[in-house]
């Protein structure tokens, strides 16, 4: 016996001439993500994706993990009837046969009362047409469970049928997915990641739409500690659960900070290791073919994101500078890194290296030339190229487990 699933996408099922590639990609995403369910098949018919497990594989593991993969809409659990070679009435009635056993199920399991049957027949060479469908399933149910009454406006229960060519699926729940864009189909960026709240889910979101994520993350060993260094694998750990394996480069950037407190202003500390930040983590990025940065920042959340300084930030680097969080407030954002389990690890007190030296009342409102006049004092590209060649690779792979 097996365990069938129904998988709906979302957009990519919008994409036109292109739709047959991002359903290949939604499958093989797919495929990856079940890799440790032995036995398991995934394949794409008619616009629907079906995933079939031995029946010894827990549900809940599945759905969760196909939930995760981007591209998904919904998935649901179904039954299949096989209608192959037979006319529509003798269709009808396995279907009908097929409902009373499993309503009579969630009668046993679930102890509902009132039910809806909602049919569509995707199948349109099918003789009988979908409400007819609907209305002649329900009387079956109600004829064969005695207990049930049909309710239409607020049933304690849905039960779909889906009537397709040769095969027929009926099942309950929609189990939501992320939507969006299966990874894979919109290049690679870098995600400058630290341990903070905002970075992880700006990563989460990116990938959301395609793009695959590799990570810098910037530390100021030994002021910041081993243990942060592990939070931020952890939360990179955790990403991988939707981004697949990430490689993390580190850098140590405390020489350039020396450098900074010891030859430029108090105040525009910040500033100015953020354009160090996003210099180093451009030369990594275009070293490894990475087509953009990723910052988790949000306007005017600290001095280091008002307008004013994003500008100043912005002009250190050529590459483009995604924020998918610039127009959220902190309450989404926490949301988000609560509902993808980011929250829990980002909350952790460890030293981040930018509170290393923190300014007591940074700049709010940088100029450029000011700014660009303090780093003429610093030897900026030697400085760069050297944490860039400082550089420490880690692999995170993907976690199994769920
Ligand atoms: P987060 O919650 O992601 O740490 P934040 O609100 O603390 O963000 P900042 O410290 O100003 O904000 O950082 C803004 C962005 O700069 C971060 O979202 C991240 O993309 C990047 N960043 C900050 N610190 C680091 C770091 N130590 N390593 C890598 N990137 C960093
Ligand atoms: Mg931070």
């Amino acid at each position: 016996m097996e365990n069938i699933y129904i998988v709906r996408c979302g957009e990519s099922a919008l994409k036109g001439k292109n739709k047959p590639y991002f359903e290949r990609m939604l499958v093989q995403r797919i495929k990856k993500n079940l890799k440790e369910f032995d036995g398991t098949a995934v394949e794409r018919v008619d616009g629907l994706i079906f995933v079939r497990t031995p029946e010894t594989v827990p549900a809940d593991g599945v759905l969760k993990k196909v939930g995760r993969v981007f591209g998904v809409d919904s998935v649901s659990p179904a039954v299949e009837v096989c209608i192959e070679g037979m006319d529509a009435e003798t269709a009808l009635n396995a279907i009908g046969q097929e409902a009373v056993a499993f309503m009579m199920r969630q009668i046993e399991e679930k102890g509902i009362r009132t039910f809806k049957v909602d049919a569509k027949r995707a199948d349109k060479t099918f003789a009988i047409q979908s409400p007819d469908i609907g209305k002649r399933i329900g009387a079956r149910v109600l004829k064969g469970c005695k207990v049930l009454k049909v309710n239409v406006h607020e049933p304690d229960y849905h039960l779909y049928i889906n009537v397709r060519r040769n095969l027929a699926y009926l099942y309950d729940k929609k189990v939501s997915g992320y939507g969006g864009l299966p990874l894979g189909t919109n290049g690679r960026g870098m995600v400058l990641l630290s341990g903070g709240i905002d970075s992880p889910v700006a990563a989460f979101l990116m990938a959301h739409r395609g793009m695959y994520v590799e990570a810098v993350h910037f530390h100021s060993y030994p002021y910041t500690s081993e243990r942060a260094f592990e939070k931020v694998k952890d939360l990179a750990g955790i990403l991988t659960d939707y981004c697949g394996r990430i490689r993390m480069f580190s850098v140590n950037l405390l020489p350039i900070q020396e450098q900074i407190v010891q030859n430029c202003p108090e105040e525009e500390t910040t500033i100015l290791v953020r354009r160090f930040m996003m210099r180093i983590a451009e030369a990594i990025a275009k070293r490894e073919g990475d087509l953009m940065l990723i910052t988790g920042e949000s306007l005017g959340q600290v001095a280091s994101q008002t307008a004013a300084s994003l500008v100043v930030t912005d002009a250190s680097v050529s590459l483009p500078v995604m924020r998918p969080l610039i127009a959220m407030d902190k309450t989404q954002i926490m949301d988000i890194a609560r509902d993808i389990g980011t929250f829990e690890t980002s909350i952790l007190p460890y030293e981040d290296c930018c509170t290393v030296f923190l300014p007591k009342h940074p700049v709010t409102q940088p100029k450029l030339e000011r700014i660009e006049q303090s780093e003429s004092r610093l030897e900026v590209e030697k400085l760069v190229q050297a944490a860039v060649d400082s550089a420490e690779l880690t692999i995170i792979s993907q976690r199994d487990g769920i």
